[in-house]
């Protein structure tokens, strides 16, 4: 139904977009595959707070901008997701990363169940109602997906998908990307849908082929809208590896290797949330391929919003609470928008609480 909506109204979703700061980490529980109902061990309490209750010790609160209990369809991520993906027409580059253990939903989050109504598919509806909505622009989406296993990134689009792939810079335009990676244009939505498929299955054969398991690699899907006139903005979304801690069962050689290499990655990406919390001058984004390649995302002008996924099931819990102090810890970040936007915030917050009570208006008649 969202995306029904106007243009005029998305229009002013993405002035609150600009309020709401530029990095929001929102969480999302699973329903339970075990039958049973919520675990008494997580409560929630409003629309942005966890409380988590460990046996033997006092409970935890984690708030988050937006949290999304078990029972919420994959619809209710929509709201919330529609402005960041439409803030690629503004020319703005943006991520949406999902994160958590394995087999915590974040491959259902991106993709969906058999392979539609994922986040990657609303994304790409959206870009072809602004492709209608800008009929004289000629405006093509395309797609790229990436993956990457051990920091070597390979094109699961392409004819030789095996290839690993370098990631360059544009010292000039700031630009980084994987070189050669196809970008497979989309004429339309079920043309996307085969081409996201066939993405999907390769990343699946080619796990096989490597005696790998996919939830070990990142999957980046990156989205562009191609005119004549130059690209607009760019969205990219992650399906990210397992961020489970080392088991005993991991301990043959390759296994290890594999898991440093997400901790890695991982902890980079945690690094970069870090360095920019703090304002440091240097971001070290080029501590591994997932930071250098979502860097445009990741910097002052971009967008970012990271999805916490956790398993409400009990045996879970000690990873349950990792993950949500990653998140909570993520949370801290706004990225400010340079300096001399500062005299403009009072106008531009007298504006955004107009937009808000139009927003509200017309949701109520
Ligand atoms: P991950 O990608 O994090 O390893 P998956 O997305 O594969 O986890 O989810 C693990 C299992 O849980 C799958 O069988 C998936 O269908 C199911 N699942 C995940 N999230 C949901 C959800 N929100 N609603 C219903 N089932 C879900
Ligand atoms: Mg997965």
């Amino acid at each position: 139904q969202w995306m029904k909506h106007s243009q005029e109204n998305r229009r002013l979703h993405r002035y609150i977009q600009e309020w709401k700061g530029n990095i929001r980490v929102v969480a999302r529980i699973r329903p339970s595959l075990l039958g049973k109902d919520c675990t008494p061990l997580l409560d929630f309490i409003g629309d942005d707070m966890i409380t988590c209750r460990p046996f033997n010790s006092n409970p935890l609160s984690f708030t988050f901008d937006q949290v999304f209990p078990p029972h919420l369809p994959q619809d209710s991520l929509y709201e919330e997701l529609q402005p960041i993906i439409a803030s690629i027409w503004d020319g703005f580059h943006s991520c949406i990363m999902a994160y958590g253990p394995t087999g915590s939903g974040k491959t259902f989050t991106v993709f969906g169940p058999d392979g539609k109504g994922g986040v990657v598919q609303l994304a790409i509806q959206t870009l072809f109602d602004l492709v209608l909505e800008n009929n004289e622009l000629n405006l093509v989406p395309t797609i790229s997906m990436l993956e990457i296993y051990n920091e070597t990134v390979r094109d699961l689009l392409s004819e030789d998908p095996l290839a690993n792939l370098e990631v360059h810079e544009d010292t000039t335009t700031g630009d980084v990307f994987a070189k050669g990676a196809v970008e497979m244009e989309m004429s339309h939505y079920s043309d996307a849908l085969r081409i996201i498929q066939s993405g999907l299955d390769f990343r699946t054969t080619s796990a096989t082929l490597l005696n790998i398991s996919s939830s070990r690699s990142h999957l980046l899907c990156i989205l562009k809208l191609r005119g004549d006139h130059g690209n607009t903005g760019s969205l990219y979304i992650a399906d990210l590896a397992g961020s489970e801690r080392v088991t005993h069962s991991h301990t043959q050689s390759e296994r290890l290797d594999e898991t440093k290499h997400i901790n890695r990655s991982l902890s980079s990406l945690a690094d970069v949330f870090s360095a920019l919390r703090n304002q440091q001058p240097h971001i070290p984004y080029r501590n591994s391929r997932l930071t250098f390649l979502l860097r445009p995302a990741l910097s002052k002008t971009g967008k970012a919003m990271l999805i916490v996924h956790v398993s409400p099931e009990e045996e879970e819990l000690s990873e349950t609470i990792q993950t949500l102090r990653l998140g909570q810890r993520a949370r801290d970040i706004e990225l400010r928008p340079s300096k001399g936007q500062d005299s403009s915030n009072i106008l531009l917050r007298r504006q955004i609480s107009l937009l808000r009570q139009q927003l509200a208006d017309e949701r109520n008649k």
